[in-house]
C-alpha cells in the first residue's frame, strides 16, 4: 500500500485554561487523506475543527497521536517556521485578513507564494488572477480595496500559488454573503483538483460541504463520529448525532441545500 499524503493517527489534544476544567479539544482522532480527495469536516462550533485543521499545519501541540504528511511527521513549528516538507500544506482561513498582509500589494503575496512552491511548473501572478476571476489591475491594489469574497479569492490564490499538495480551507466562506458561499467553496474544489491537491474543507455549513466535498468527517465533541462518502451519509447517516446536525438543515431540493 502506498503512504496516504496525510495520515492522522490517535490524536489527542487538550488545552488547560487557568481555574477551568481540561478541555479535550481532539480525542484519539484518526483519518487519513489521499491526494486527490476532498474532505469536508462539519460540526458544530466548538467541536474541534480548527484545533485539528492547525495541528495538521504544525501549529498545535499534541498529548499524544501522530501526524504524518507525506510520511514525514508534522511536530509543532518553531517560532511559525515551516520546514521545507510542510510547505505543501496551505491553509485559508475564515478571515481572509489571518492570510493576508495589509500592507502589501495583491501581486507581492501571491508571489511570495509563488516562491515557496517545490514545484517545477510554477504559476504567475496574472494566471492565478485569471484562475480566481479577479481582474489584472488587482496586482498593484492592497487588501483593503477588495470585498471579502475578493479578498479570499486573493488568499486562495496566493495558496494555489505555493503548489500545495494539501489545500486546508477552515471555514472559508463562513465571512461570506450565502449567494457568495458555493461559489468560491467551488472554486476552491476545482482549483485543488487541477493543482492535483487534496482538499480538507471544513464548514458548519452542512449544505455546501454536500455539494463541494466527496467524503466526509463529523465531529463531535473533540471525536470523529463518521466518516465515509458525503452522499451515504447525507442518505444513510448512521450515527445519532451526524442524524441530529442533518435533519435540522432546511430540506429544500431534497439533498439539503439551500437555494442560490
Ligand atoms: P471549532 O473550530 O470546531 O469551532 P475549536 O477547535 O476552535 O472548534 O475549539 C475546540 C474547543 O477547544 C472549544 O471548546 C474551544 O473553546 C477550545 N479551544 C480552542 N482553542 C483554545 C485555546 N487556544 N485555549 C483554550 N481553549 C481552546
Ligand atoms: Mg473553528
Amino acid at each position: 500500500m502506498s503512504t496516504p499524503l496525510l495520515s492522522v493517527q490517535g490524536l489527542t489534544i487538550t488545552y488547560r485554561r487557568p481555574g477551568l476544567e481540561r478541555i479535550v479539544a481532539a480525542n484519539d482522532v484518526s483519518f487519513s487523506l489521499e491526494r486527490g480527495e476532498v474532505l469536508g469536516l462539519v460540526g458544530e462550533s466548538g467541536c474541534g475543527k480548527s484545533t485539528l485543521a492547525r495541528a495538521v499545519c504544525g501549529l498545535e501541540r499534541s498529548e499524544s497521536g501522530q501526524i504524518l504528511f507525506n510520511g514525514n511527521q508534522v511536530k509543532p513549528l518553531k517560532n511559525r517556521r515551516r520546514p521545507p516538507h510542510l510547505m505543501g500544506i496551505q491553509m485559508v482561513f475564515q478571515n481572509p485578513y489571518a492570510s493576508l498582509n495589509p500592507r502589501r500589494t495583491v501581486a507581492s503575496q501571491i508571489e511570495d507564494g509563488i516562491r515557496a512552491s517545490p514545484k517545477a511548473e510554477r504559476w504567475s501572478v496574472t494566471e492565478l488572477l485569471e484562475e480566481v476571476e479577479l481582474e489584472r489591475s488587482a496586482a498593484t491594489r492592497f487588501p483593503h480595496e477588495f470585498s471579502g469574497g475578493q479578498r479570499q479569492r486573493i488568499a486562495i490564490a496566493r495558496a494555489i500559488a505555493a503548489g500545495p499538495d494539501l489545500l486546508i480551507g477552515d471555514e472559508p466562506i463562513a465571512s461570506l454573503d450565502a449567494s457568495l458561499q458555493s461559489k468560491i467553496a467551488l472554486l476552491m474544489r476545482k482549483l485543488a483538483f487541477e493543482s492535483d491537491a487534496a482538499l480538507l474543507f471544513i464548514s458548519h455549513d452542512l449544505a455546501v460541504v454536500r455539494v463541494v466535498a466527496d467524503q466526509a468527517a463529523v465531529m463531535q465533541r473533540g471525536r470523529i463520529v463518521e466518516r465515509g462518502p458525503v452522499a451515504e451519509i447525507w442518505e444513510h447517516p448512521q450515527d445519532p448525532y451526524t442524524q441530529r446536525l442533518l435533519s435540522a438543515i432546511p430540506v429544500v431540493d431534497g439533498l439539503g441545500r439551500l437555494p442560490g
